[in-house]
């Protein structure tokens, strides 16, 4: 059983609620109502502090979390698990997530491309379909389409997050766009950067930390 962590973007009652949460002794705790629409920087600020008990203790879960940048922000300050529609609603809505961004099935480029969604991507819908041909099944409200988006974003969102949490030894090779590849190189460039990441923190993964490190000099 999981307590929620809530106290919107108040850094005083998100520290009170974290720690009377934790002290209640649950199996895990979950950072609740956050990523509503508060800006990426208080966010990034908040999670770091909600996730900062979790060595040794209770492990932190972000609710409602999320685009691919955000889970390695989130796992980089500590957070260990997530739970969010994207991968599949957005499925459903004809998107899928690829190594160069998403890719919205409904724009009538992809008629005539042949590619798989994601050349990089090793799952049946990649193996065996084109973007054109996933496109048509789309159109025509095959639900085929929905099955095949979904396998495709929750095998990139698992290989995603075994990427974030170091288990390739690499933090970039998946993870999309120009955003995020600033992040694993350590820079902020207005997208609420790694300034604040606690450099110590057990929780976070070390070849991200230490990514983080060699861009500190940039950060301020
Ligand atoms: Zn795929």
């Amino acid at each position: 059983m999981f307590g929620i962590v809530q106290g919107g973007v108040d850094a005083d009652l998100r520290r009170q609620a974290t720690r009377a949460t934790v002290d209640l002794g649950f199996d895990g705790y979950a950072i609740g109502g956050m990523a509503v629409g508060e800006p990426k920087p208080a966010m990034y600020d908040l999670t770091e502090l909600v996730a900062e008990p979790a060595p040794g203790g209770p492990a932190p879960l972000f609710m409602g979390v999320g685009k691919p940048e955000d889970l390695v922000h989130s796992v980089a300050r500590g957070v260990d698990m997530f739970d969010c529609v994207l991968p599949t609603r957005n499925a459903r809505n004809g998107q899928a997530f690829t190594a160069d961004g998403p890719l919205t099935l409904k724009q009538a480029r992809y008629t005539r491309d042949q590619a798989p969604l994601d050349a990089e991507c090793g799952c049946y819908a990649c193996r065996g379909f084109s973007r054109a041909y996933l496109r048509h099944l789309f159109m025509a409200g095959e639900l085929l389409s929905h099955r095949l988006l979904t396998l495709h974003n929750v095998t990139f969102f698992r290989a995603h997050a075994r990427d974030a949490r170091g288990d390739r030894g690499g933090c970039v090779r998946r993870i999309p766009g120009s955003v995020l590849r600033a992040v694993c190189r350590g820079e902020r460039r207005g997208i609420g950067g790694p300034s604040a990441v606690s450099l110590s923190s057990g929780a976070a993964p070390a070849h991200l930390l230490g990514q983080l490190r060699n861009g500190a000099h940039r950060l301020r």
